[in-house]
């Protein structure tokens, strides 16, 4: 971890420069962290891959078994506390354990449920008893858990559920009524995370329940598109009585929870998708290099290539902006340890501060690895289709990514919702930004700076992709004003410019950093996947702010707006094809990913 003493906060990447020192790249993995990567992954690889049948077909027991292998190889106890038998290794070990597991198709999502949206409301908002009681038994595996948020009638719109909560009339538990829907994990789980409203509170409230509490009643299994090995039930709580001292937290502090809960979870969704990522381009390339067509290996063929480099790019891209984030996390965290705060409520105001970030790695890891998944089954061909071969599931299995933890709808608005509201309260200055981009529009270009270092082109032009966002959201935020939120289709233009101006910085400040530690030899494939994602984001930038301005300038703002998004989006000639080239080319060699 590095400079503990900077105060980057989220959503800052849009109006400042970001500093490649300020940043955690995998290429600065240590021992341990790499030991840990080797153990998660020998375990998919051992214990996981060769019966995915057998785990799809629900084999009875056969999940829970496989929990407690991992639990025993202390893959549960990785964040936890010492005093609950856990490790208390840092967030970036975390994540790169969830990575690994990532790439176990339905048990990685067993272990996510558990360790991450089951486990984690006690761990960051559970006192001290609840702490001691749940917080041991979960991380020796002998308890696993479940996260009850979504019901029938109540998916996105989370605090709108209807399950009850009612106190006793001698005080000393609740009562509670209702039906939770989408539960993973809910088939086997001994411990849950129910989320409910007491009396006729708006708000929910968060309680710890006990399956052997009684009143619980689970429903067969769900029939499910992918995933088909992990346990998604409906569950009914028929007057289940939860002791008073089982509410988490405070009452109706419920939706908060849930919200920072999700903060959490959808890193670590961008986390698991990144090895899923890996392992399938893995894969890819194998089965390019070993099938003939045509008198040679398909891998030769330069539409195979782009895509094997395609998927590279956006896998790297993804892990860059993963990592990026992380390490802010956990500088932040840091910093407010130091303020004198308690390492619980340390770690909610960190990922609070960051949850724009979430959001984005969220919607653009998922949507990642739908595209790899999906060229995946297109380099197998006929293949790809059979369920003899690894692609049919992967593809299966990736498309859920997109849908929890938020749909990407919801995860796009969230983003520029928070990043307005941050602006709107003072806390991110993104007015005054805004109008030096105004009076840059009313001005002759200047000349091209002297800046001739490796990088600069790319640098001028994030900085000027963040122009683009600043003009278009600025404008947009002034002449719409609340009307804003109801032009959802701006609100994703704009969404998905801010995902492209984070994401390519990454890359960016990945390969600045990766330069200074290594010097320049040896990353001419990243370099290249660095240049192929930056130009590529020029035009999708150009795309999504042509179409949001269209959509509410008129006159003269509209041509000063469109001219400004031509400027801010001018790339200079690039042979995207010949980068391509040179990455798939490494990939084949290597026949594995490699970067
Ligand atoms: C396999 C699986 C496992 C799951 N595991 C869990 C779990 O462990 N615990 C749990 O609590 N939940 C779980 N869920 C539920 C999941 O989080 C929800 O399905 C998800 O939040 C979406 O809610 P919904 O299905 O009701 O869709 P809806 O909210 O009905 O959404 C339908 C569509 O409308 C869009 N939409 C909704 N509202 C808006 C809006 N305001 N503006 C624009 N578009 C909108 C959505 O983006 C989506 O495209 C799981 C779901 C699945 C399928």
């Amino acid at each position: 971890m590095e400079n503990l003493n900077k105060t980057v906060t989220g959503g800052q990447f849009l109006i400042s420069e970001s500093n490649a020192a300020d940043i955690f790249i995998p290429e600065e993995y240590n021992e341990e962290q790499k030991l840990i990567a080797d153990s998660c992954n020998d375990f998919v690889r051992r214990e996981i891959i060769p019966i995915l049948d057998r785990i799809d077909n629900q084999e009875e027991g056969l999940m829970v078994s496989l929990l407690d292998k991992a639990a025993e190889l202390g893959f549960f106890g990785i964040p936890v506390a010492a005093e609950y038998g856990g490790f208390d290794m840092n967030y970036i070990t975390s994540l790169l354990a969830t990575e690994y597991i990532g790439a176990s198709h339905s048990f990685a999502v067993a272990f996510a449920a558990n360790t991450g949206i089951g486990m984690t409301p006690i761990m960051y908002y559970g006192n001290d008893e609840q702490k001691k009681k749940y917080l041991p038994k979960l991380v020796s595996g002998e308890w696993k858990a479940c996260y009850c948020l979504t019901e029938p009638g109540s998916g996105s719109d989370a605090n709108s559920g209807r399950t009850k909560a009612v106190l006793s009339d001698d005080g000393k538990y609740y009562v509670l009524k209702g039906q939770k829907m989408w539960i993973t994990n809910g088939g086997f789980a001994d411990v849950m995370i129910v989320f409910a409203k007491i009396d006729d509170d708006a708000t929910l409230s968060a309680f710890i329940i006990e399956k052997s509490f009684g009143g619980v009643q689970l429903m067969p299994e769900e029939h499910k598109m992918g995933i088909k090995g992990s346990s998604t039930v409906q569950i009914f709580f028929n007057d289940c009585k939860v002791p008073v001292e089982n509410l988490l937290s405070e009452r109706q502090q419920g939706f908060k929870i849930a919200l920072n809960i999700l903060n959490l979870g959808r890193v670590k969704l961008a986390a698991a998708t990144i090895g899923a990522g890996k392992a399938t381009i893995s894969n890819s390339v194998k089965y390019a290099n070993e099938r003939h067509q045509f008198g040679k290996s398909i891998s030769q063929f330069g539409a195979i290539k782009y895509k094997l480099a395609e998927q590279a790019i956006r896998v790297f891209a993804g892990e860059s902006a993963l990592y990026r984030t992380a390490n802010y996390i956990e500088q932040a965290l840091g910093l407010h340890i130091k303020s004198g705060k308690a390492k619980s409520e340390a770690i909610l105001k960190a990922f609070e501060q960051f949850a724009p970030e979430a959001s984005i790695l969220k919607v653009y890891s998922s949507e990642a690895l739908n595209y790899v998944a999906d060229e995946g089954v297109q380099i197998y061909g006929g293949m790809g289709y059979s369920a003899e071969a690894p692609m049919d599931r992967t593809y299966r299995d990736s498309r859920i990514n997109r849908i929890f933890e938020g749909t990407n709808e919801i995860n796009r608005m969230v983003i520029v919702d928070m990043i307005l509201k941050r602006a709107m309260k003072g806390e991110l200055n993104l007015m005054g930004p805004a109008l030096k981009i105004q009076s840059e529009l009313m001005s002759v270009p200047a000349m091209d700076s002297s800046d001739d270092s490796l990088f600069a082109q790319e640098r001028k032009y994030i900085a000027n992709f963040k122009k683009s966002v600043l003009m278009i959201a600025g404008t947009a935020a002034q002449r719409l004003m609340n009307k804003l939120a109801d032009e959802q289709e701006i609100l994703m233009n704009i969404a998905d410019m801010i995902i492209d101006v984070f994401v390519s910085e990454s890359v960016l400040l990945r390969l600045e950093k990766l330069v200074s530690l290594n010097g320049e030899n040896g990353n001419s494939e990243r370099t290249a996947m660095m240049r192929v994602f930056v130009n590529d984001a020029a035009d999708r930038i150009n795309k999504n702010g042509k179409e949001a301005i269209n959509a509410f300038a008129g006159g003269d703002e509209q041509k000063m707006l469109l001219l400004g998004l031509k400027r801010f989006t001018k790339t200079e000639p690039f042979n995207a094809k010949e980068a391509r080239r040179h990455i798939a080319d490494k990939l084949i060699e290597k026949n594995v990913y490699c970067f």
